[in-house]
């Protein structure tokens, strides 16, 4: 046994699918090697020698699952809520992300950003880094310091970009984010994960090089989907000859997988306007769809069609992710 088997003693609650929660009262919750054995109304007498911690009366939930976290973006939360999306990223975030070459400032900023999760629910969180390797890089040392599981993806982007920002083209992004991937390996609790910013911001020579590397390290994927009117029109004028945004990264071969194969998944934020085409490909490859009630509503983007996803069971990937 380890440092990760005891016993927890509380009020449990959980869900056990999307409209039936349980509930154990006065029960045993028995951890081992990090995993949960069971919760159980008694101690079972294999697991009686485990040190157990008292939370009598008090309730004890599952950790949470937050999709969605642009980790740069924690230091101007709550300001600039006066732009839609592209401008809002234009003068806020991209201005800001700027600043992530300066890894003293990094290493500020994400530390303020991982002290206040440490106080939250989530114990899962998919991160956006920046572009910049040293810093994502560093995000991911003090994620795994922090004892959070984590997915963290450094940025690609090398158009229509600010020139402080954008990657050179999409070999120099390519190259750098072969360089970060090599040097993931020692991580326990956090992983890569491959992170086109949106296709506006790369080119189909990035998405082709990114969907190579998808397949040679079987990586899961992160981007952005469906989030704004004037977005999706730009990506219809980007890409007229593809029928949809979705339909966009699965040319490319990031946009998860069918049932029949095996391989990481996709996660998309916000599909907030995608149509029932889109959605039908979302359920076929079987994407998580990460939903990002505060940005839509602070970037007037729209209400995203929750239900209706739940309804399609869009939330059911269950899976080794
Ligand atoms: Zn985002």
């Amino acid at each position: 046994m380890n440092e990760g088997s005891f016993i927890i003693k509380g009020d449990f609650c959980w869900s056990k699918s999307l409209t039936v929660l349980e509930t154990r009262p006065g029960a045993f919750l028995v951890c081992v090697e990090g995993k949960s054995a069971g919760v159980f109304p008694r101690v079972p007498e294999q697991y009686a020698g485990l040190p157990l911690v008292d939370y009598s009366d008090k309730l004890i939930v599952p950790g949470l699952a937050d999709l969605h976290i642009h980790a740069p973006q924690f230091s101007f939360r709550g300001l600039g809520m006066d732009k839609e999306l592209l401008d809002w990223l234009e003068t806020r975030a991209f201005p800001e992300e700027v600043k992530y070459r300066n890894i003293e400032y990094a290493r500020k900023s994400y530390g303020f950003l991982i002290e206040h999760l440490k106080r939250g629910p989530n114990t899962r969180i998919v991160f956006f880094a920046t572009v910049h390797t040293a810093a994502t890089l560093l995000l991911m040392d003090m994620l795994e310091e922090s004892g959070l599981v984590c997915l963290a993806g450094k940025v690609n982007m090398d158009r229509n970009s600010p020139t402080n920002l954008s990657e050179e083209n999409a070999a120099a992004s390519l190259a750098a984010t072969r360089d970060w991937l090599d040097k993931c390996s020692a991580y326990k609790n956090v992983r890569p994960i491959l992170t086109p910013r949106f296709i506006p911001s790369c080119s189909d020579g990035l998405m082709e090089g990114l969907g190579k590397l998808q397949r040679e390290f079987n990586l899961p994927v992160q981007s952005h989907l469906s989030e704004n009117h004037k977005e999706i029109e730009w990506v219809k004028k980007l890409h007229p000859d593809i029928s949809g945004y979705g339909a966009v990264y699965d040319r490319f071969g990031l946009f998860g997988h069918s049932p029949a194969e095996a391989g990481a998944p996709a996660v998309m934020a916000h599909c907030v306007h995608s149509d029932e085409k889109e959605i039908a490909l979302l359920s076929e490859r079987q994407v998580y769809i990460a939903h990002c009630p505060q940005s839509n509503t602070n970037l007037s983007s729209g209400i995203a069609p929750v239900r209706h996803f739940l309804q399609r069971d869009l939330w059911d990937c269950s899976g080794p992710y």
